[in-house]
């Protein structure tokens, strides 16, 4: 439920608000906005009883929030959550925002290398799996703790941000020190404790779609990080299961704009796992620019026939930088921006 007050609401009636929901034992989340200030009332499976609310001093109404989830929908926040990153770029609000690299990093000179010419291409964000969640327990895993200090370089040398993977409580923390952006992977979309973990992070996440989810469940699993008290999430469509066994996934572009009248959070494409083939990346990742995504994950590498893990799907940095100018393109077509792309660092140049 949300209690909205009127625009000349004083900063006391405001706080009488927010005792008198927590008289009725409920939590209150303040949320002020351009035009007026609303209280949250979070914390209640089902319909509360608005009248004491109704009658305070400054409330101007009272909307029951429809959806089960509730800080994640449009009806509790109607304007757009734009996350800002430390290296300028925005996700969410007009910008087209390009996460790119190795699925996994897999030794200094592979991240540093791809990293340079990633940045060189545009992109601001740079993606790098160091804990890895693979199907089989056989297959690399990922270099753990040195892989995010491998990115943590990586990021000193080209101003890139980083995103990378958490994959079970314990590690969120380890994550969030070294990355920018949390990433909670498909396998782990509704591992319950993880997004708790990570919603009291004090840093942005984002949330890939499991590969059996609903948008329903997606935006659930969400609710579970900004009711832990972490606003920042990025949603990500990956792909589902289909039946045709010609692409790995099926890339579900009529997400984004489902979730865009849904939701108020931000929400990006990954063609690369969302294909599984090198081929199908660059159509399907110009078509989620075009179907209004507010940016995109790509997976990159330096020599994808050896790559550690999904080479199948990862892109030559040739093929990167042509998509790069190509979304360009798109991205201005539909009346928006790319994320300014990262000048090279002043202690860099030579
Ligand atoms: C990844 O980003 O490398 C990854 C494992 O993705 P997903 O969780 O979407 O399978
Ligand atoms: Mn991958």
């Amino acid at each position: 439920m949300l209690v909205v007050m009127s625009h000349d609401a004083t900063p006391e009636e405001i706080e009488g608000v927010v005792r008198t929901i927590r008289e009725l034992g409920y939590e209150a989340a303040p949320i002020p906005g351009k035009q007026r200030t609303a209280v949250g009332l979070v914390g209640n499976d089902g319909k509360v009883n608005a009248d004491r609310l109704e009658s305070l001093a400054g409330v101007r109404e009272i909307i029951h929030v429809s959806q089960p989830y509730k800080q994640v929908s449009r009806e509790w926040r109607a304007e757009p959550t734009i996350i800002r990153l430390s290296n300028g770029t925005e996700i969410g609000g007009g910008q087209v925002a390009v996460m790119a690299g190795p699925c996994s990093v897999e030794s200094e000179a592979q991240i540093l290398g791809v990293a340079e010419q990633l940045r060189a291409a545009g992109a601001t964000v740079l993606r790098g799996g160091a804990f890895k969640p693979r199907s089989s327990p056989y297959s690399f895993q990922g270099l753990g703790v040195q892989g995010l200090r491998l990115l943590a370089r990586a990021r000193e040398e080209t101003g890139m941000a980083i995103v990378t993977e958490a994959v079970d409580p314990e590690g969120v923390d380890a994550v969030a020190e070294y990355a920018d952006i949390i990433q909670i992977g498909a396998r782990n979309m509704q591992n319950y404790s993880l997004l708790r973990r990570a919603g009291r992070a004090r840093k942005p996440v984002l949330l890939k779609r499991g590969m059996a989810a609903t948008v329903k469940e997606l935006l659930l699993s969400a609710e579970y990080i900004l009711a832990e008290g972490n606003p920042e999430v990025i949603l990500c469509e990956r792909g589902v299961r289909g039946f045709d066994t010609h692409t790995r996934n099926l890339l579900d572009l009529t997400a984004i704009p489902v979730v865009q009248a849904l939701s108020h959070l931000p929400i990006i494409a990954d063609p690369s796992h969302g294909t599984g083939l090198r081929a199908k990346v660059i159509p399907m990742a110009r078509a989620a620019v075009a179907a209004g995504a507010d940016g995109l994950m790509i997976e990159v590498h330096p020599d994808p026939e050896r790559a550690l893990s999904d080479g199948a799907q990862s892109l030559f940095p040739d093929q990167f930088s042509e998509l790069m100018e190509q979304i360009a393109v798109i991205t201005h077509a539909i009346g928006k921006e790319m994320a300014p792309a990262l000048t090279r660092t002043p202690a860099l140049v030579p």
